[in-house]
């Protein structure tokens, strides 16, 4: 039997916190007890304007109350009153954290609790789970290749330690949460990544994300993995693509050459007559998959280079060197379309 705040202010669901605040001060001028002396009736609808004002003004009360809604009992059970101390403090101070064993406090009971007279006119209320967070972190590539752990400051939403999740201290309006039960701490952590791990990957710390509510369980934290781009490596899927430069000579007579690979440098053979573009295979000498735990291949093509310096000798080599061709190179291809 909750109560419709938007209604009660005359506002919409998607109105502003300005307008709301417009709204509330529009209606509070109409109905304060001052300028209504005597009328019960007014005074009742100027406190039921506040509490709707309390609730809506604050952004996270707000979503609060725009997810759970006015079902399951709210504010508005018999004997709610939400300024009067008659029922004493006694409610207030419960450590709602305590009670999560029986079953917590409804999702609401951490909001209201500045308003509510006795816990156990509320009921028994559902324990909630902390919200999931999500950091980033930027690795280098050979860190992602190898695996690594970075430590950083990450943020978590806490219970909050003045009045223990309960949003009020003394049948008032907790201070230092501002009502919402929760405060942000930052927390340094250490988060290790797999050996291998790909670009924009997720890794999951259980229960490290914002704290659970009225006994409620931790949600997790996800790390966003990204990984900075290697100006010589690149990787596709579990693959390791280079492309290594080789001399004529060695493209024409064959060579033995050492290819860096991400596990070391690796000694291979160009056989004699290798052309520009020739895509070589060393096998398990890529990326590791993080889940098969199997390493990817390292591809490498080859590009034939000419010399920096020009010079008149290698001019008549060259000139030389055109007799050994079968013929144009080009013959049969297309001209054009
Ligand atoms: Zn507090």
């Amino acid at each position: 039997m909750g109560k419709d705040y938007y209604r009660i202010l005359g506002v919409s669901r998607d109105t502003s916190k300005d307008d709301i605040k417009k709204a509330y001060r529009k209606l509070a001028r109409k109905f304060h007890p001052d300028v209504n002396p005597g009328n019960a009736e007014a005074e009742r609808h100027f406190k039921e304007i506040q509490e709707a004002y309390t609730v809506l003004s604050d952004s996270d009360s707000r979503r609060k109350y725009d997810t759970f809604g006015t079902t399951e009992g709210g504010p508005g059970g018999p004997g709610f009153n939400p300024f009067g101390g008659s029922r004493g403090p006694g409610g207030v101070q419960v450590d709602f954290g305590d009670l999560g064993g029986m079953g917590g406090f409804q999702d609401l009971g951490d909001l209201f609790g500045q308003f509510f007279g006795g816990a156990q006119q509320r009921g028994v209320q559902t324990a909630r789970r902390g919200e999931d967070q999500e950091v980033q972190i930027e690795v280098d590539f050979e860190e992602a290749m190898r695996g690594t752990s970075v430590t950083l400051p990450v943020q978590r939403k806490v219970r909050c330690g003045g009045c223990g999740g309960s949003g009020a201290k003394k049948s008032r309006r907790c201070g230092e949460c501002h009502g919402a039960g929760s405060v942000i701490s930052t927390e340094r952590m250490r988060i290790r990544t797999p050996e291998g791990i790909v670009d924009g990957r997720k890794i999951r710390l259980a229960g490290k994300g914002a704290e659970g509510m009225n006994g409620g369980p931790p949600g997790d934290l996800f790390v966003r993995v990204s990984v900075r781009e290697h100006h010589f490596f690149k990787r596709e899927g579990d693959d390791i693509h280079t492309t290594i430069p080789i001399t004529f000579p060695e493209a024409y007579r064959g060579a033995e050459i050492v290819v860096g690979t991400i596990h070391g440098p690796v000694r291979a053979k160009v056989p004699p007559g290798t052309n520009s573009g020739r895509i070589f295979r060393l096998r398990g000498k890529g990326a590791r998959n993080t889940k098969t735990r199997v390493h990817g291949d390292h591809l490498y093509s080859v590009e034939i280079i000419v010399p920096k310096v020009l010079s008149p000798a290698g001019e008549e080599a060259a000139k030389r060197f055109v007799d050994f061709y079968a013929g144009d190179p080009r013959e049969g291809l297309p001209k054009g379309l």
